[in-house]
């Protein structure tokens, strides 16, 4: 089955809210095996709303709507739908007594405009909101079929599982299948090189699809299966998933929405490592990275945010002369700093971060984006540096996720 999805709202246009209906009504209907062909977002208004609802019906017969139902004039979406279907809004006694109770239950005066709620369009199907006033609508006629659901997430949430789902998939039982989706995670390369890494692995995937999703720190690969019976969705997923692992090496770090600190820490823990940082440019993010991560004291043991040279200086114990030959933004700082860190903080594993994180500061020889990392793994000490990219918040959340990376892939090749 395929439908569209209008999200109404005039707020959703003018950015203040997220269309995060939209994101959740495609993933539950993908979950059922029911293809959203199309995503539209309206202003309240009614010229705007009938015809997105209009050509919606005419593309594809299905269509269901969020926002726009409660009971204030800029509420339009029941009486523009309606239109389309060339029924009347009409007073629904039964609902109306419905909502009465629930005020009451709550101990509240309707107010006038609230009867307004209780209109529906001739002939449409009330879907109960437990949640909320304003009820759900199924409304099906020679025009198709159009699904009304509210803007507010919860209510749409509760509406869509326990209304509208079960309704569709007794429509879709008789067709094909569902649609699936897994997620591998990579980082420490960029999507181009992903890309060419894995060749034509698309060709070996089909009919699955691979997408690339490319975030500020990691490339995550989706592949979905589309129409497939659950348990060969699922198998053909996981297939995949490997093929795909293997096709990203060194560079895969986890499935789902892992997180790279939780595999560093995982992999920390399992060989008996104490890990420390030693932070310039990143402040605090990698050791906020890790500490995010419930349960990470078994590991951590604690980093020391050296901002200024003399904190370098006095409490890492980098030396003045390195300093002052290689400046502070330098590996030879950097291995300095990781050992600092290792000796102050009593720990076997650390990783420091000094960069230039801009807007200001950079030169010829040391740009915006440089940020140089030394590494302190049970006694063996390197260090590495990279001019990375973006504005300051993105080279800081680079840096910090670089340096992660760089810390489990020593703690992943260190003999068992
Ligand atoms: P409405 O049903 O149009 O009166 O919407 C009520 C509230 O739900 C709005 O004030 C928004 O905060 C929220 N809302 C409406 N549409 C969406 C959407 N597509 N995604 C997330 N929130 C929404
Ligand atoms: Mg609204």
């Amino acid at each position: 089955m395929e439908l569209e999805l209008v999200t109404i709202g005039t707020e959703l246009l003018l950015g203040f809210t997220l269309d995060t209906n939209g994101a959740e009504i495609g993933r539950a209907l993908a979950a059922q095996g029911i293809r959203l062909t199309r995503r539209t977002s309206v202003p309240d208004r009614a010229d705007d709303i009938r015809e997105a609802v209009g050509a919606a019906l005419r593309r594809t017969g299905a269509v269901l709507t969020t926002g726009g139902l409660g009971p204030t004039h800029d509420d339009v979406t029941k009486q523009t739908v309606a239109g389309l279907f060339g029924t009347p809004v009409v007073f629904d006694e039964a609902l109306w007594q419905a909502l009465l109770e629930r005020y009451a239950r709550y101990r509240r005066t309707p107010t006038a405009n609230n009867r307004s709620q209780a209109e529906i369009p001739q002939g449409a199907v009330v879907l109960p909101n437990r949640w909320g006033s304003a009820p759900g609508l199924w409304l099906e006629g020679a025009a198709g079929l159009a699904i009304m659901l509210p803007g507010v997430p919860g209510e749409m949430r509760n509406l869509l599982h326990h209304e509208v789902l079960p309704r569709l998939s007794e429509r879709t039982r008789a067709a094909v299948g569902v649609i699936r989706s897994g997620t591998i995670r990579t980082t420490g390369i960029a999507e181009s090189a992903l890309a060419e890494r894995l060749g034509d692995i698309e060709a070996r995937l089909a009919p699955l699809t691979l997408a690339y999703l490319p975030g500020v720190t990691s490339v995550d690969l989706r592949v979905t299966a589309w129409h497939l019976p659950a348990a060969e969705a699922e198998a053909r997923v996981s297939e995949a998933l490997g093929l795909l692992e293997a096709g990203a090496g060194e560079f895969a770090y986890g499935r789902g929405d892992t997180d790279l600190a939780a595999v560093l820490l995982a992999e920390a823990r399992r060989r008996g490592c104490r890990i420390g940082v030693a932070e310039s440019c990143t402040g605090g993010l990698v050791g906020g990275r890790i500490t995010a991560v419930p349960g990470s004291s078994d590991v951590f043991v604690g980093g020391i945010i050296a901002y200024a040279d003399e904190i370098k200086r006095e409490v890492l114990g980098v030396g003045a002369a390195t300093i002052g030959a290689h400046g502070a933004v330098s590996e030879p700082v950097a291995v300095e700093m990781a050992h600092g860190a290792a000796a102050r903080l009593g720990a076997d594993v650390t990783v420091a971060v000094t960069g230039i994180a801009g807007p200001d500061g950079g030169t010829a020889e040391k740009p915006v984006g440089l940020v140089c990392f030394g590494f302190h793994v049970r006694g063996h000490q390197d260090s590495m540096q990279r001019v990375l990219f973006g504005d300051r918040e993105e080279i800081r959340a680079r840096a910090s996720q670089f340096a992660l990376f760089e810390v489990y892939r020593r703690l992943r090749s260190l003999p068992d």
